[in-house]
């Protein structure tokens, strides 16, 4: 059975490389029909961000990938938080010792500080020198019983331990002669997360381990102590960094990877899932506009590279404006969208919204169709840009003087016209009519007929086209702005 998890240290927010992870471990489960799980990873006390923890699952949710088994969500293997877990790390601990495969040690911080400061002194990389392996029994009692202050350090046995990964292929690391003892249970009684995360991995059975390629070296040291215990480990499967274009680190500083950061832009989940996915790999070819669906089906673990995906976010809003298309055709998730933008409408004009009908739900569908494919998010729409949607221009004589001395004229014309039509108004017909009428004027140049128009629809120089205007306006609308010109 597939079992996969997300393991995330609540040391933070979720931004889009967590959120990549994530991703590539759902698709997973559901490509292979199995379970996602969320397991919040909170053994490093000391670096517990409030409100992380309750966030990281609220945006795993809101971003289409919930979990199956999570803190909030309970199921078999729980608890799901490894604070709630602690008897569990020390009793495999209490075995490790028991069968000679971890030990007490009673170095002082002074002692490991002095250790580290040599070793950086004279070029090496600081590492633990295993000294408390060799303590007798009795001495180890004694110090227990004299309550000093100890860890329990995992005893890495020399030789390798070669596995497979699904990503990197081959992996051969001899550990010890890199590193000293790796320490397991700290001195608050808390586990390191070494310990931790394969003793959940092991009684949560998690079939695959998907998670970011900075765990790679950490794999060996992980397998050895899957030996000890005498457990078989999962598969790994390590995954390619997500980093900025030039190949840096994803920057949280800037605050703008942070999945609620996105969320609060008006930017649509699966386009932040489409994004991630699109710049690295797990797919034979490359799209935009793929859902959730799509990304399940045709995903491919084959095709995951090793190399890192480079992130292009100022392709974000073509994304976005995709994914907002689909939405808006799809009956369903347009009725939430005419919901949240009449919100939006009502908080940004208040006072200045003149004709109710605007806030109509066939007034906001007709806008939104004509308008989906063009914006890349429902923000637009409250803009400068379009605030003629929702409440009436004004405009100087001035203005209208620069372009024409007929204007009384075309309005009468333009408004002859919209009568004849009834209340079928399209697009392409008023076009094509609004280009025949131009021709009844006397002095005033086509271009300059379609100026003075947008102005009385909008009070803008630019923007959609006058035909479209109308269209968004409706008939009624549109007279009631065009007669402003007869005055
Ligand atoms: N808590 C670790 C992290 O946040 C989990 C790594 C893993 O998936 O094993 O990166």
């Amino acid at each position: 059975e597939v079992r996969v998890r997300f393991a995330p240290s609540p040391t933070g927010f979720l931004h889009l490389g967590g959120l990549r992870t994530a991703l590539y471990n759902y698709i997973f489960a559901k490509r292979y029909g199995g379970a996602f799980i969320l397991r919040l990873e909170d053994t490093d006390q000391s670096r517990l961000v409030p409100g992380a923890a309750e966030s990281i699952e609220d945006m795993l949710e809101w971003a289409g990938v919930p979990p199956d088994e999570s803190p909030r969500r309970g199921g078999p293997a729980g608890p799901y938080l490894q604070s709630q877990r602690l008897d569990l790390y020390s009793q495999t601990a209490q075995q490790l010792v028991e069968t000679g495969h971890a030990y007490y040690c009673f170095c002082s911080p002074q002692r490991l500080e002095l250790l580290k400061k040599e070793a950086l002194r004279s070029g090496q990389t600081p590492r633990y020198d295993n000294r408390c392996r060799h303590l007798r029994a009795d001495q180890v009692q004694g110090k227990l019983a004299q309550g000093v202050a100890h860890v329990i350090r995992f005893r890495l046995e020399a030789g390798v331990e070669p596995f497979e990964d699904l990503v990197f292929g081959w992996n051969r690391h001899e550990v010890a002669e890199v590193e000293g003892d790796p320490v397991v249970i700290k001195a608050d009684g808390f586990p390191t997360y070494h310990l931790a995360n394969i003793v959940d991995d092991h009684h949560m059975k998690i079939s695959h381990v998907l998670r970011g390629s900075e765990w790679l070296i950490s794999t060996s040291k992980h397998l050895l102590m899957y030996r000890a215990l005498g457990w078989t480990p999962p598969t790994f499967g390590h995954l390619p960094l997500l980093t900025n274009k030039d190949g840096s680190k994803l920057s949280k500083r800037q605050g703008d990877i942070f999945i609620q950061s996105f969320q609060r832009d008006g930017i649509l989940p699966e386009a932040l899932l489409d994004i991630t996915t699109n710049c690295g790999s797990g797919f034979t070819t490359n799209r935009i506009g793929r859902t959730i669906d799509e990304l399940i089906s045709e995903f491919n673990p084959s095709k995951i590279t090793t190399h890192s995906a480079l992130l292009e976010l100022e392709k974000l809003p073509e994304f976005n404006r995709i994914h907002l298309e689909k939405r808006i055709e799809k009956e369903e998730h347009c009725k939430l969208l005419i919901q949240h933008l009449r919100e939006k409408i009502q908080q940004v004009y208040t006072a200045e919204l003149q004709h109710e009908e605007v806030l109509q739900e066939d007034y906001i569908k007709r806008v939104l169709h004509l308008r989906k494919g063009h914006i890349s998010s429902l923000k637009e729409l409250v803009g400068p840009g379009y605030a003629f949607l929702w409440v009436r221009p004004s405009f100087s004589s001035q203005q209208v003087a620069v372009l024409t001395t007929e204007a009384q004229l075309i309005a009468s014309l333009v408004l002859k016209l919209i009568e004849a039509y009834g209340e079928e108004l399209t697009v392409d017909r008023l076009s094509k009519d609004l280009k025949i009428m131009a021709k009844q004027t006397k002095a005033t140049k086509y271009s300059d007929v379609m100026k003075l128009l947008r102005l009385t629809l909008s009070g803008l120089q630019q923007g959609p086209s006058v035909a479209e205007m109308m269209v968004s306006l409706g008939p009624a609308e549109a007279i009631n702005r065009f007669q402003k010109l007869l005055l």
